[in-house]
């Protein structure tokens, strides 16, 4: 069991900074992240609007946001919480092998991913489907990306400076921000295929993944991987009936459709400082 006066859960834009403004208040914070810490913006194609920083690439900005963070020297463990329940007045957060106890703590877990209804999916081996682009380290290879949001554009164009050849596959016209959609039709190496519904997903003879489409048995599609951006929901550590004292949430996964990594970081200053206001800390500036 590890006693802290504060846990901090996620080490994306809003966990970093409210940890940071924790402990420059002068508490003892422990942030426990289930991965590399920096968050969900290390996937940004192009980061424009991050307050204070010039345009970078995603993974620089979690890089600056991390390096912040690191000279705060504030303690951090890997690790992922399953569970979160209160006893005695005390937060216990469990993973597989660890119980974390505070009086506070911080819930900065972000999203997760939507993951669509299409038959034979979950058959398909792991590795061959991503979420993030941040995870697919791969070039020269033909990829299939579902959806049409920001998100989908945005990793196609990281995909496509891999030196991949990407296809975007999408059942309407795409939601995403017109300078994307613009960047994204300037790439020769990028198709757009509008208007297709997956009936199917399966891996055919060669090896590939086969999608089939819905209304033509005899049309498939054949990629080395799939990455699946239709959207994203609430981390379920998420719980919107708690309301005991003592725990608070920031960041995506509470900001609905407002889920920007500035907006996250201003929000995990924020949630801090009612946090420190809550427990008597006089408010720093
Ligand atoms: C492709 C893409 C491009 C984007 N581009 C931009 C952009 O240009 N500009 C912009 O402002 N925003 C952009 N965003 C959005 C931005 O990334 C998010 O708004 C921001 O990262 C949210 O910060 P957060 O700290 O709330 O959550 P996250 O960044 O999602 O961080 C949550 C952290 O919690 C960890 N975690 C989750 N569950 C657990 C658990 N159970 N135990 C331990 N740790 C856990 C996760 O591993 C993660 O590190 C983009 C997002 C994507 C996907």
């Amino acid at each position: 069991m590890i006693f802290t006066q504060i846990v901090v859960v996620g080490a994306g834009p809003a966990g970093l900074s409210a940890a940071i403004q924790l402990k420059r208040s002068g508490l003892e914070v422990l942030v426990v992240e289930k991965a590399l810490p920096g968050g969900l913006i290390s996937n940004g194609w192009n980061v424009e609007n991050f307050p204070g920083m010039p345009p970078l690439k995603g993974e620089e900005v979690a890089g600056r946001l991390v390096e912040a963070f690191d000279e705060m020297r504030i303690p951090f463990v890997k690790d992922e919480i399953i569970d979160l329940s209160k006893h005695e007045g005390e937060w216990i957060l469990k993973s597989i092998s660890e119980e974390y106890v505070s009086s506070n703590v911080v819930i900065a877990a972000g999203t997760v991913p939507i993951i669509p209804n299409i038959q034979g999916l979950n058959d398909l081996p792991a590795a061959r489907i991503h979420y993030n682009v941040s995870e697919m380290l791969l070039t020269a290879q033909r990829l299939c990306i579902i959806g049409a949001s920001d998100a989908a554009y945005d990793q196609a164009l990281t995909l496509e400076e891999r030196g991949n050849e990407v296809h975007i596959v999408q059942r309407s016209i795409s939601t995403a921000l017109p300078l994307l959609q613009n960047e994204v039709v300037r790439c020769e190496n990028i198709d757009i295929h509008i208007g297709i519904e997956i009936s199917g997903i399966s891996i055919c003879d060669h090896g590939k993944i086969c999608l089939r489409v819905k209304g033509d048995d005899n049309f498939t599609m054949d990629f080395a991987h799939i990455l699946l951006a239709c959207g994203r929901k609430p981390s379920p550590l998420y719980r919107s009936e708690i309301k005991q004292s003592g725990i608070y949430f920031c960041g995506d996964i509470v900001n609905g459709l407002f889920r920007q990594a500035g907006i996250a970081a201003g929000d995990g200053l924020r949630t801090a400082m009612k946090l420190l206001r809550d427990i008597g800390h006089a408010p720093s500036n």
